[in-house]
């Protein structure tokens, strides 16, 4: 097998996608089940209106303006290009998601990008299992490769000494803004603040993962690769455009991921909002950049049967 190299992910003569064990990983293991325990006993005890408009705040801020802008879009694909305490800012916000630190993020991206790009790859990096063995190999563990390939973050972010600050204390940043919403709103804004939108956002972001690349919509399609990427339109909005990821593998330089008519892509809307106030330049977008090899259009939609046999039918059903 002809195994090819990305950005950051640099294969050598050995590198292997495919055979490695899955092992748990018990500090996020803890975190997401402590952070889901208390949400599904505290949530129900505190609700109250204004906890649940905080839960809903907090959860757009950190995941499309952090996440899907600020470490997707920008730090791992450099999309667009933006004022240091700006990329900073929003990375920072990605690190209140309570995944991973920016080091983290980008590596957890780009291995599986990168063994999703090659002619075979692990069942964990294609979400190929059954729902809840993808589930728990998700959330809780990840693949140790025999023969991975070296990861390298370009030295501008692996010096910037507030990236090596939030690496080191991601799990600690919760801290501050517990602290912040114990002051404005007791207890239940803490739950709802920090708990139930942590356990939400990570639970979310392994669905839109799993069922993204089983099946579903596709404008188009590369060839030769080990995994395909679908869209699921019905979750466009909450994802803030990161469900369109058919179009992410077809353009993954682009930083606009709803480039069809009517998908309504929030994060690209953030993005043009920040180059209109001259904060965001040098915008990627599927006209400007190279044309990945194998890609080819395909009919709108195509729905594929196949392994989603086995997920869960309610959630099938919703996502269809
Ligand atoms: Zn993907
Ligand atoms: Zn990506």
């Amino acid at each position: 097998m002809d195994v090819v190299s990305t950005d950051r992910m640099i294969a050598g003569p050995g590198s292997d996608p495919v055979r490695g064990k899955v092992v748990w990983i018990p500090g996020k293991s803890l975190w997401i089940t402590g952070m889901t325990l208390v949400a599904i006993i505290g949530a129900p005890l505190t609700f109250s209106l204004d906890a649940f408009v905080v839960f809903i705040i907090l959860t757009a801020l950190t995941i499309c303006l952090g996440h899907s802008v600020g470490m997707h879009r920008l730090l791992i694909h450099r999309s667009f290009a933006a004022p240091l305490w700006l990329e900073r800012t929003l990375v920072y916000l990605g690190v209140l998601v309570g995944m991973a630190g920016p080091f983290g993020m980008v590596h957890a991206h780009d291995i599986r990008d990168w063994a999703q790009r090659q002619e075979a790859c692990h069942d964990l990096y294609a979400h190929r299992r059954p729902f809840l063995t993808d589930a728990f190999w998700q959330m809780h563990c990840a693949v140790h490769l025999d023969h991975p390939p070296r990861f390298v973050i370009e030295d501008r972010v692996a010096r910037d000494r507030f990236y090596r600050f939030l690496e080191a204390t991601w799990m600690l940043q919760q801290v501050p803004l517990a602290l912040l919403l114990f002051a404005l709103g007791g207890i239940a804004y803490v739950v709802w603040g920090v708990a139930v939108r942590v356990a939400v956002s990570l639970t979310g972001h392994w669905l839109v993962g799993h069922f993204a690349h089983r099946g579903g919509e596709q404008g188009w399609r590369v060839d030769g690769v080990a995994v395909q990427g679908y869209n699921l339109p019905r979750f466009g909005l909450v994802t803030f455009g990161e469900a369109y990821h058919g179009n992410h593998h077809a353009f993954p330089g682009s930083a606009r991921l709803g480039i069809e008519p009517g998908q309504v892509d929030l994060g690209w809307w953030f993005i043009r909002l920040l180059s209109r106030l001259g904060l965001a330049s040098e915008i990627k977008l599927p006209a400007n950049t190279q044309r990945r090899a194998g890609l080819r259009r395909v009919a709108a939609v195509v729905a594929r049967p196949g392994p989603r046999r086995r997920a869960c039918p309610v959630l099938r059903t919703l996502l269809r």
